[in-house]
């Protein structure tokens, strides 16, 4: 299939509520295109220099999330036209982006990346840590972020039991957090090309979704 065709079919079987990233990291501008021909608009990257290339190269209404992880010293270069930002993992992370969002007169919507999988590489808040930060005066302080939701991954294993055991964690404290917000907070991030129906059993509402539309990465 063409990547006209994936995204084709991928909107066509998503369920109502379910938004679609295409997670275009690696991938050339041209391959962004055709999806976006596809009617793609909702496009995920991982590194800021080529977020910001694509950006400037590609239409003007495509909303560019960030997934990837995020340096503190990169965030000024993404904050005037970042739609999401999905890996906001530390306390020194949320609160540079608000301060450069208030320096530019935005508010940026986030996501809070929260770590459930079984690796220790995997980046993200541990839910305890993340409580105690949502309870202080730090954070009611924060008026130029808009925290949309949360974000996680399953741990990297073939056996389904262990994938849907850490997504249905992450429903758990997204479901435990979403009384704290307003309705702006309805985004539950989780899934990918090897995993995504498993997410959204789980109650996803957005998949990430890379390698199935646009081919293995080099
Ligand atoms: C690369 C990446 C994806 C997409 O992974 P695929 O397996 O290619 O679908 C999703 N989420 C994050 C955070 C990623 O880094």
């Amino acid at each position: 299939m063409s990547i006209r065709q994936k995204i084709v079919a991928l909107h066509a079987s998503l369920p109502q509520g379910v938004r679609l990233v295409a997670v275009s990291k690696f991938h050339p501008a041209e391959a962004i295109k055709e999806a976006y021909d596809a009617g793609q608009r909702i496009f995920g990257e991982s590194r800021v220099q080529e977020l910001v290339v694509k950006h400037e190269a590609l239409p003007k209404d495509i909303e560019w999330q960030m997934i990837g992880h995020l340096q503190t010293n990169k965030v000024r270069q993404i904050v005037p036209f970042i739609a999401l930002v999905q890996s906001v993992d530390s306390v020194r992370l949320i609160e540079c982006i608000n301060r450069e969002a208030e320096r530019i007169g935005r508010v940026v919507d986030i996501l809070l990346e929260i770590h459930v999988a079984q690796e220790d590489s995997k980046t993200g808040w541990r839910y305890d840590e993340l409580e105690t930060f949502l309870q202080g005066e730090g954070f009611k302080s924060l008026k130029n972020v808009r925290v949309r939701g949360i974000m996680g991954m399953a741990t990297n294993t073939d056996d389904e039991a262990v994938i849907r055991a850490d997504f249905e964690r992450l429903a758990g404290h997204y479901n435990a957090l979403k009384p704290r917000f307003d309705e702006s907070f309805d985004t539950l991030s989780m899934g990918m090309s090897d995993d995504y129906n498993v997410a959204i059993e789980c109650g996803s509402t957005m998949v990430r979704i890379g390698s199935s539309i646009f081919g293995e990465r080099y």
